[in-house]
């Protein structure tokens, strides 16, 4: 197949986004010089620029927007364009209405006077601009081969300063331009090229750093996540949450770059100058709360709101006021967002930041980013907003934390899979080592565990807190059925290994799962997946239907303890699904026989005469769960297609 152009940017464009340390999720925009055919076979100058909701790692040909070249240059002739009005032209520029709306850089793209053009926010060149003295760290580490360009708001003001200092700085061996407190162009007659020329600069930036001497300090601390981190982490959520107005995910990070920035003497006042580039404060928020009062940092995010409204270039409502990093160092890093994938963002931007202020700090003579107004002015941007807005709809559970046991397979399974679906992020228990790999995403984390042995499940517990910050959701699904032996016949080592699982666990997990259940933000819900038999037990199914209603007792225990705490307890009563790993066929087939039914006789064998699955049970589970049933502790569920046993 004959390649173009476009493909060569697609190419290029991927290999830059797929480098974390020039650009980070959905950052950076790049674009080529191109013909397009009309409809009409007539040629026109384009200009394909990179798509808004495009990441440049997976970016493909239909994310690069085809835009007349010519009406761009026109554009940027004017003196003025608001920034509804660039959007609009940009809009109404596009040679074909289907590709999305172009990045609000292409005038800039546009000007430039070479045929691709590449842009990305290297870490590298963010340690130089945000220095004391950029500018001349820019100079000695570059020479004249690049254009400097002070800072200016993207947009339509960029494009018009970029010509500016274009015009005034540039010559046949420029190679690149730098956006101070921003980030790097490059360009070339090829995207080969402007790639080439980008790493060439990231490479001389490097070289220039490490030239310098670092200072450097020494580091004494230990790191041990302990029950007593994972209850003030818990505690931490809930105020954070409370103060967001919603329930938010806070993951700990304590990695040796995190715990060096933590532990420097001037963390506050570092860490408070501002972000890496404007648009991370989209993420990141302006400044991380250092140590824990979240109050506090409510109310300065209040004043600067209230200071800097007038700013804004359109009217504007405040975002929650509740941080999006904490530094503390005791805790560690903790990085949080609506969802956990937001979380992970804002967690690798900071961490990136983290990096580069160090740098700053002991090579270059100290971090200087931009102050605070330009900030104000890029987070309450519209056309930023519209960014976050793009990423949908937020689902019923976001920023929720559940626990579901036996979720490898069966019911739990079932059970995580809608958690996940409802936005929650899982952690998952089981036995079977397929448990890790159940689901993917940042919104899951499967642990291989033996219930049974109190301390570790614990350890999961925990682990579950270090990574989302508390739990609001159990769901103890995790049982077994054991061998069917008559009373009379009874063995002791089954009958403890059935009550271990199924009972003892459950009451040690529970134990365990209160001290975070009861500093939910949103009210901790328990569901405990009993059986049918606990009212209607089984022939030979002796330590099952014991087990079974024990801890149906246990669960009513608990709902009268923990009322006072918020917490709501119920319990499950499913019938016969056939499609967990409690039910083999031989299994099927023996209790089949035992009430002289078929099989498949045996599987609808209930008043509605309908089979029931595990789905079925968790959709009952997530109504359970949900706002329907608020006002529910203590109940007890029947899921069994009805049954003249039990009604
Ligand atoms: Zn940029």
């Amino acid at each position: 197949m004959q390649t173009d152009e476009i493909d060569d940017l697609v190419e290029f464009s991927r290999l830059l986004g797929a480098d974390p340390t020039l650009v980070l999720h959905g950052g950076g925009n790049t674009s080529v010089k191109a013909p397009w055919v009309d409809i009409s076979g007539k040629e026109i100058q384009a200009l394909y620029v990179k798509g808004s909701g495009w990441d440049l790692a997976t970016i493909e040909r239909q994310g690069f927007t085809p835009l007349r070249l010519a009406r761009l240059i026109e554009l940027l002739e004017l003196k003025n364009l608001s920034d509804q009005q660039m959007v609009r032209e940009l809009s109404a520029a596009r040679l074909d209405t289907d590709f999305p709306q172009p990045s609000v850089e292409s005038l800039l793209h546009a000007y430039l006077p070479y045929k691709s053009v590449l842009h990305s926010h290297a870490d590298l060149l963010l340690t130089l601009t945000n220095s004391r003295d950029g500018v001349k760290h820019i100079q000695q580490a570059f020479g004249n081969s690049v254009v400097v360009v002070p800072y200016v708001m993207p947009g339509f003001d960029l494009a018009r300063a970029v010509v500016h200092h274009w015009t005034d700085q540039s010559h046949d061996a420029t190679i690149g331009m730098v956006l101070m407190n921003h980030g790097l162009f490059t360009f070339g007659e090829t995207s080969r090229q402007a790639y080439d020329r980008h790493l060439q600069l990231t490479d001389c930036a490097q070289e220039y750093l490490l030239q310098i001497p670092k200072l450097k300090f020494k580091l004494n601390i230990n790191v041990n996540p302990s029950r007593a981190i994972t209850l003030e982490l818990a505690q931490m959520r809930r105020m954070i949450s409370e103060i967001g107005g919603r329930p938010l995910i806070v993951s700990r990070h304590v990695d040796q770059l995190t715990l060096r920035f933590i532990n420097r003497h001037n963390l506050e006042d570092l860490a408070t100058r501002g972000p890496l580039t404007p648009d991370h404060v989209i993420r990141t928020k302006r400044s991380p709360l250092v140590g824990r009062d979240v109050h506090r940092y409510a109310d300065e995010y209040k004043n600067y709101f209230e200071k800097n409204q007038s700013r804004a270039r359109t009217e504007v409502t405040m975002l929650d006021p509740a941080p999006r990093i904490v530094l503390d160092r005791e805790l560690g890093m903790l990085a949080i967002g609506i969802q956990s994938k937001d979380a992970q963002i804002a967690f690798d931007i900071y961490h990136h930041t983290m990096s580069v202020i160090s740098e700053c700090e002991d090579r270059l003579g100290g971090w200087a980013p931009l102050e605070t107004h330009h900030l104000f002015d890029m987070e309450y941007w519209d056309l930023e907003q519209a960014k976050l807005k793009l990423s949908g709809q937020t689902p019923s559970l976001a920023g929720q934390i559940a626990v579901v046991t036996g979720a490898a397979s069966g019911i739990g399974r079932a059970c995580a899979a809608s958690l996940l679906a409802n936005g929650a992020a899982v952690v998952g228990l089981d036995i079977s080592a397929d448990i890790e790999k159940s689901f993917a995403g940042p919104a899951w984390l499967g642990y291989r565990v033996d219930i049974t042995d109190s301390d570790a499940q614990t350890a999961v517990f925990d682990l579950a807190v270090e990574r989302f910050g508390g739990i609001d959701i159990a769901v103890l699904a995790a049982g077994i059925f054991g061998n069917s032996t008559p009373l009379a016949e009874v063995n002791k080592s089954e009958w403890s290994k059935v009550m271990s699982i199924n009972t003892d666990a459950i009451v040690f997990g529970l134990r365990s799962l209160h001290p975070f259940l009861a500093r939910s933000p949103v009210g901790g819900r328990v569901v405990i997946i009993g059986s049918k038999n606990v009212r209607a037990p089984g022939l030979g199914a002796v330590a099952y239907s014991a087990s079974k209603a024990a801890i149906a007792q246990v669960a009513r225990i608990a709902a009268l303890e923990w009322a006072p705490d918020g917490i709501r307890v119920n319990t499950v009563h499913p019938d016969a699904v056939f499609d967990t790993g409690l039910w083999s066929e031989d299994l099927l087939a023996q209790r089949a026989q035992k009430y002289n039914l078929t099989v498949d006789q045996y599987k609808n064998r209930n008043l509605l005469g309908i089979e029931i699955s595990s789905e079925l049970v968790a959709n009952v589970v997530m109504q359970i769960i949900g706002p329907a049933f608020a006002a529910t502790t203590g109940a007890q569920i029947a899921v069994d297609g009805g049954s003249d046993r039990t009604i």
